[in-house]
Order: structure tokens, then C-alpha cells, then sequence
């Protein structure tokens, strides 16, 4: 039990501040993940007497109540990953500290008392200059009831999901209602008497102590990401085909999975294709399966994706890279439920919905004759655009966040967040790679940091990803690019190169093979990708390929 412990015994503020960032550049402030707004007292006043006077008292305060209830609950995530180490009083303080931070009043502890094995959660909490109590004085004088809803929802939302139970703080005293301060008391839900409607919408499960699946899913906040999940959840109950549009890298795969997952075929397979990566040769065999003898080295007959899918959904990234007889085929399984295995005569049928996805634009690709209309206007019963990572900044930090304790776990590492300079590098960063980029940027920083230290900047932009972080960073300074500068690297690169082929010997054809090979690497073997990267087209990076025997 810990008793009469002032928040001046609590740890600093400076890792709770660390988080606070302005960037006026962009017209951004972040705390921690999410992107945030100055709101004036005034402007709060407005906004509280409008919904007061249009929805009535009851209904007003619940949906401050319940705004309050969510923030709580998000900032009891961010005070599991903000102090993983620190004693349960430290990381519970994160609460009402974040609290004063973002300016609601400031907080004593005076008792709490917890165990988590028997559900024990008693705390009394006395909140000094509310900044709802003044609001409310101002407009409305002194109130019979409790006023601070935002207030007791963010302390409830809080303390339910960092105790991984339904908790219920109550002022006992308000300010409003002309006490020197607001007392709270907290309570797991059952122990108090009487729940009001409000208190009684806590919902059950709250949990930030969950891992389930977070790794699994990644985190936006932002219009557009919101944007493509209410497509994907308005199509949940269908099988309706779905048509990922977007750069490479945007995560449509990603996307993809959630729609599987947010679908009636949740319990049956998920099965993804490049198009892109499998040799225009091989696509049908792949999609459809062989049958034994269909060609030399088909030994044995083998089922397609098709067939790996049954009962579930099939994932058809870049599916422009499909060959006219490979699309007139997925065209067929989409209308009749059949096909044939390549060098088979029997037709195989199928249950499938298909999802598809593309980085071009497949409506011109139609009007050139590349892409069968048919199949076109098939797929695009609902196109979904997913916008490229720097047209949705807001996401950024919260996936910094998601690939650092993804890959911390996958390597083992400790890795002890991010410097501030490396956090605003990222933010200013283009991605020209999209999420992909950061994803690999993150990962590649986890495994170069030192244990226990902070990611920096010379972890995360080696080589030519450096030029690129200086534009951006001269950009914000002076609003210009210092083209020198940019290209004073690239000379400084080619030197380096020169040096390495005079001190091994090495020809022009080595430097060839070596640019193709990291180009594939970067791309994870992505043939037509890596081609692109290179100004090539697949057929030209093919037949390089063959020549350096790969
Ligand atoms: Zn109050």
C-alpha cells in the first residue's frame, strides 16, 4: 500500500516531455504517437455550453465522459511502453502526470492501494485547479454535482486499462461544487453501490496489458488510414472483390489481411501472390497448379493458390503483371468457381474471394490493351486508395513504435526508444519507399544499436538514404535544397566505388552485378520492383540477370 505519496516524489516530467513536439512546419503537435490541438479555455467554454444547451446536461456529459474514458485508456498503453521497469506507482503516475501536461490540473496521489492477483484497486486522488471547474464556474456558477467529465472519464479509462479491469474514479468533492479541490476515489466497478448510466458504460474489456496480435496489426490514427478501414469494414459482411490502389510499400497486403480477418472467411486460409515476383512463364502454374508430366520437370501434380485458398481469400498484389491468358483464367475462377490445373484436362472448382491489388494505374493499363476490361470492372467493384506514408504523417510515429518493439522482440534486443533528433528525422522524412522504407529502416536501426541505447540518426540513414535526409532537412531550414550538397555525396559515393574496383581489380561488369543484386535485395526479390529502381524494364533486368548467372 503507498500512502501520502505527492506527485513531487514521482519521477520528472522529462520523459513524458520528450514526447511533446512541435512541428509548425507541417502544422503538427504530437504527444507521443498521436497528433494533438492547442484548445483555448475559451474555446472549451464554447464547446461545453453548446453541447450542454443542445443536448442536454446528461447526454453532454457523457460524451465528455466517454472522450475522456478513451484518452485514459490510450495513455495507459503509452505508460506500459514509457516505464516497462519502473515500480507500479511510477508507471501508474504516467496518468495523472499526463494529465497535468496536457493542462487539466495537477494531481496529488494520496493513497493506492493494488493488487493485481485478487483485483484489489482502491486510490484516493485529490486534483488541484481543474481546469472543467473553472469552465463551468465561469458559465454556470457553483453546481450541486460533480462537473469535471472529462476529467473522471480519462482517470476511469486510465485505471481500468492499466489495471486490466473495469475501474470507476468518482469525485467525491469538486471544485465546481465549491470544494478547494476535486477529491476522487477509485473503485473496481462492482464496489461501488450504485453505477450511473455513464459509469456504467465502462467497457469490459480495456486491457493494456494485452499482446494479443500487436504485432500483427499496425497502427494509424490518421484521415486516410481511417478512410481505408471504414471501406474494408463496410464490405466485412460480402464477398465482394476488393482493389488495393497505391504506391509500393503502402501496405496493401496489410490491408488485404485485415479485410480477410474482418470477413466471414476469417477461419479459412489467407493466401497472398506477387504477381510481380513469379517469371511471366511460371504465373499460371502458380495460380491454378500442374498436373503431373504437364511439362517438363512437373514430376508431380501440385495445387495452385487458387486451390490453397479454398474456402478463404486469395491476395493478387500487382496484378497488372498478370499475362492476358493468366487474367482471361482468373476471370473464369472469379465468374464460374473453376479452372483447370495446367496440362489437365479435369476442371477443379473452388470457393474463393479474391482481393486484389495494384501500383499502377490499371484503368489506363486497360485503355492501352494491357488489362482486360472485363476483369477490370470485376475487381473494381471497390477501389480502396491507400495514400502514400508521407501523405499521412500523423501515422508515422506510432509505427516507429510498432516496428521498434516488433523487431526488438523478433532480434532480442533492448532498445530504449528513439533520440529526439532521430524522431524528427523521421518525421520530416519522404519515404519514397512508403512504410516498407520506415518498416526497414527501423529494423535495420534496431540491430545496429548497442543494448540499453536510444535509436540514433547514423543508425537510421546509412549510405544514399543520407542524401536524402539532408534535402529534406535543408528544406525545413531555409526552404531550400542545397543541391550541392546532394550532389557533393553522390561524387563522394562514386570515389569510394572507384577506389574499391582499382584496389580488387574489378571491372565495370562486377559494379553491374553488385547494383542489380542490392537492387533486388532492397526490393526482397521483387523482379519487376527492383527493375523499376533501376530504370530498367523486367525483361531487361532478365536477361542481365541470366548473363550474371543468377
Ligand atoms: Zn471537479
Amino acid at each position: 500500500m503507498v500512502k501520502g505519496m505527492a506527485m513531487k516524489q514521482l519521477p520528472g516530467y522529462a520523459d513524458l516531455t520528450k514526447r511533446l513536439r512541435f512541428s509548425p512546419e507541417q502544422g503538427r503537435i504530437w504527444r507521443d504517437s498521436e497528433r494533438c490541438v492547442l484548445l483555448s479555455q475559451s474555446a472549451l467554454t464554447t464547446l461545453r455550453s453548446q453541447l450542454v444547451a443542445q443536448l442536454g446536461l446528461a447526454r453532454a456529459r457523457r460524451l465528455f465522459w466517454d472522450m475522456g474514458f478513451a484518452e485514459g485508456a490510450r495513455c495507459a498503453v503509452e505508460a506500459k511502453e514509457l516505464r516497462p521497469d519502473r515500480g507500479f506507482l511510477e508507471a501508474f503516475a504516467v496518468g495523472p502526470q499526463a494529465h497535468a501536461l496536457t493542462g487539466f490540473g495537477w494531481t496529488e496521489i494520496e493513497t493506492l492501494d493494488s493488487d493485481s492477483a485478487s483485483g484489489h484497486f482502491h486510490g484516493s486522488f485529490v486534483v488541484h485547479d481543474s481546469i472543467e471547474a473553472a469552465v463551468h464556474l465561469a458559465t454556470d456558477g457553483v453546481s450541486a454535482d460533480p462537473v469535471c467529465w472529462l476529467q473522471t472519464g480519462f482517470a476511469s479509462g486510465f485505471a481500468s486499462s492499466f489495471a486490466g479491469q473495469p475501474i470507476v474514479m468518482r469525485e467525491i468533492e469538486c471544485q465546481g461544487m465549491g470544494d478547494g479541490a476535486c477529491l476522487l476515489h477509485a473503485r473496481p466497478e462492482a464496489e461501488w453501490p450504485e453505477l450511473d448510466d455513464v459509469e456504467k458504460s465502462v467497457p469490459p474489456l480495456m486491457l493494456a496489458n494485452s499482446q494479443a496480435d500487436r504485432h500483427e496489426f499496425v497502427p494509424g490514427v490518421s484521415a486516410g488510414y481511417h478512410a481505408v478501414r471504414n471501406m474494408i469494414e463496410r464490405a466485412a459482411g460480402t464477398d465482394a472483390s476488393l482493389l488495393f490502389l497505391g504506391e509500393t510499400g503502402v501496405g496493401k497486403e496489410v490491408f488485404a489481411k485485415m479485410a480477410h480477418r474482418a470477413s466471414l472467411r476469417k477461419g479459412a486460409p489467407f493466401v497472398a501472390l506477387n504477381c510481380a515476383a513469379i517469371p511471366e512463364g511460371l504465373i499460371e502454374a502458380e495460380l491454378f497448379g500442374v498436373a503431373k508430366g504437364a511439362y517438363t520437370g512437373a514430376v508431380a501434380s501440385r495445387p495452385g493458390r487458387f486451390e490453397l485458398a479454398h474456402g478463404g481469400t486469395l491476395f493478387l498484389d500487382e496484378i497488372s503483371m498478370l499475362s492476358p491468358l493468366a487474367q482471361s483464367k482468373v476471370l473464369r475462377v472469379i465468374q464460374e468457381g473453376e479452372f483447370e490445373r495446367v496440362g489437365d484436362t479435369r476442371t477443379t472448382r473452388v470457393d474463393v474471394r479474391l482481393l486484389a491489388a495494384s501500383n499502377i494505374d490499371l484503368e489506363t493499363a486497360m485503355e492501352a490493351g494491357h488489362f482486360r476490361a472485363d476483369l477490370f470492372f470485376r475487381l473494381a467493384t471497390l477501389p480502396i486508395q491507400v495514400p502514400p506514408l508521407r501523405q499521412r504523417r500523423e501515422d508515422i510515429p506510432g509505427l516507429m513504435e510498432h516496428f521498434r518493439a516488433k523487431y526488438a522482440q523478433r532480434h532480442r534486443r533492448k532498445v530504449a526508444g528513439f533520440t529526439t533528433r532521430s524522431i524528427n528525422a523521421l518525421l520530416m522524412h519522404e519515404y519514397p519507399g512508403n512504410v516498407r522504407e520506415l518498416e526497414r529502416m527501423v529494423e535495420r536501426a534496431v540491430l545496429l544499436v548497442n543494448d540499453g541505447e536510444a535509436i540514433d540518426l547514423r543508425h537510421l540513414f546509412l549510405g544514399s538514404d543520407r542524401a536524402c535526409i539532408r534535402v529534406g532537412l535543408a528544406l525545413t531550414n531555409d526552404g531550400r535544397v542545397s543541391g550541392a550538397e546532394v550532389g557533393g555525396e553522390k561524387a563522394q559515393s562514386i570515389g569510394h566505388l572507384l577506389g574499391l574496383l582499382r584496389q580488387n581489380g574489378e571491372g565495370l561488369k562486377a559494379v553491374e552485378s553488385m547494383i542489380i543484386k542490392a537492387a533486388l535485395e532492397a526490393a526482397r526479390g521483387n523482379v519487376a520492383q527492383a527493375a523499376r529502381d533501376l530504370g530498367l524494364t523486367r525483361r531487361q533486368l532478365a536477361s542481365r540477370l541470366e548473363k550474371i548467372g543468377r
